[in-house]
């Protein structure tokens, strides 16, 4: 009996054949998403965004949680897109190792991927691109741009709404909404590409947190804004309110990768030699702007239109890596891909209630009160249907204000520490304004302390609105 308990688990838990390092094909791709839920069905779920590919690939999707399928309060989601240029492969055939490595090394109770996946809902999309994958390997994959658009000959991050030039607008005109942006969009530069129309749902209906996009053809992670305020083509550094907690976000990981940040690799050399600038003497980060400005990418889009903070990981010179180089590369990228997903865990997080239950679309400020002089972050997040919200933070001291029309604001004080594996929690409970009725006319009620502005955020119009125009098939 004994030896058969023994037999029966070995089954479960160690048959699934090793993962090989190769060029995955698209049918491939959803086998080994298959594979690694059999090997792990109690914490993985595989699922295909809403649309499919020009080409009518599903766009699979393989999550990692311990209750897959459901959003739970306290627990920070993040995703990580492969292959948005279809012939750029590496992004692809990374998630899709890490997929299998995550199940294997909680099924062996690896005590740190374990606590991992019990504290954070990870979302893996290896291919945003199958058809550009296609083509691209079906000419030899050795071009720098057969097979970087979708099969409309559309290059997929470009294809996002621009909601970079709406926020440049609002600023200009000293207007402080500053988040949520799709609703003020009035009309698309373009039509909306199937993929971009499914990953576009996917990011406006799981309240993801953090997010990293997979490139190649350079080594550096690249932060917001990718959008130049002037409409300058290069070198113009466009700050984001949260251009301290991207830094830091990209910095994790060309710091835990190989040589992303290192100061005497050799750059990439594309043709022209003149052009092999090694972005490793400036950390292996750069901003996106001040490298190339980019209009209509989806690591903007998901800053400006929802709570979710990507960058942009460019993984190396070669867009293509010949078959042998992959696990080498794994290798190079695993401590980083890990130590990024753990900065979801950074910061702060919390719930927005009242007494009788949770506040959903609270606006969470942040003042960085650290110096003598405090910086307003200019871009809020909202609380989701748990109340629940996650606000990424350097280490530093904050002034944090919960709002929501109706209620009284509260501001607390908070020390976001260094070195942090769990954000730290941060609840509020509001005062519905109504109930304060009769003293109101004494002041006496509590209110921000630095910023007694209300507000106005038609907030019950935003999934209306950003419905509409996905709807919009013309
Ligand atoms: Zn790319």
């Amino acid at each position: 009996m004994a030896m058969y308990a023994f037999f029966y688990c070995a089954f479960f838990l160690g048959v699934s054949s090793e993962f090989v390092w190769k060029h995955h094909n698209n049918e491939e791709l959803s086998a080994i998403l298959e594979e690694v839920h059999e090997n792990c069905p109690n914490i993985t779920r595989v699922y295909a965004l809403t649309e499919p590919s020009v080409r009518n690939v599903p766009l699979y999707v393989i999550e990692f949680s311990d209750t897959p399928g459901f959003h739970q309060p306290y627990k920070p989601e993040v995703k990580y897109v492969g292959n948005i240029h279809g012939n750029e492969v590496l992004g692809r055939e990374l998630l899709l190792g890490l997929a299998y490595y995550l199940c294997e090394e909680y099924n062996k109770h690896d005590r740190r991927i374990r606590n991992l996946i019990h504290n954070t809902r990870i979302h893996l999309l290896p291919s945003m691109n199958p058809d550009g994958w296609q083509l691209s390997t079906d000419t030899g994959g050795q071009d720098f741009l057969l097979g970087r658009n979708n099969n409309h000959s559309v290059d997929l991050n470009r294809n996002f709404p621009d909601l970079d030039a709406i926020t440049f607008e609002f600023e200009r005109q000293g207007i402080s909404h500053n988040n949520h942006l799709l609703k003020d969009l009035t009309r698309l530069a373009a039509p909306l590409e199937p993929e971009t129309r499914a990953v576009m749902r996917w990011i406006m209906s799981v309240p993801f947190v953090l997010s990293a996009a997979m490139h190649g053809g350079d080594l550096v992670a690249n932060y917001p804004y990718d959008e130049s305020r002037s409409g300058a083509p290069v070198s113009e550094y466009s700050a984001s309110p949260d251009d301290d907690t991207f830094r830091e976000l990209a910095m994790t990981y060309a710091e835990a990768h190989a040589d992303m940040a290192s100061a005497n690799r050799p750059g990439c050399r594309f043709g022209d030699e003149s052009n092999a600038y090694n972005f490793g003497k400036q950390g292996g980060v750069t901003n996106g702007a001040a490298w190339y400005s980019l209009r209509g990418g989806m690591q903007d889009f998901n800053y400006l239109a929802t709570n979710a903070f990507e960058v942009t990981l460019e993984l190396g010179c070669q867009k293509y890596p010949y078959e042998k180089d992959l696990e080498k590369e794994w290798l190079r990228n695993k401590d980083a891909l890990l130590a990024y997903i753990w900065k979801a865990h950074t910061g702060i997080k919390g719930i927005v209630k009242d007494d009788s239950g949770f506040i959903q679309n609270a606006v969470i400020s942040v003042v960085n009160i650290t110096d003598s002089v405090p910086r307003p972050i200019r871009h809020d997040i909202t609380s989701g249907i748990y109340g629940d919200y996650y606000r990424l933070l350097t280490p530093g001291h904050y002034e944090v204000t919960a709002s929501h029309p109706g209620y009284f604001p509260v501001s607390r004080v908070v020390t976001v520490p260094t070195h942090q594996t769990s954000a730290r929690i941060l609840n509020f409970k509001l005062e519905p304004t109504t109930s304060w009725f009769d003293d109101y006319t004494f002041g006496v009620y509590p209110h921000g302390l630095r910023d007694g502005q209300p507000r106005i955020y038609k907030r019950s119009l935003y999934h209306k609105v950003a419905n509409a125009m996905l709807d919009k098939t013309h």
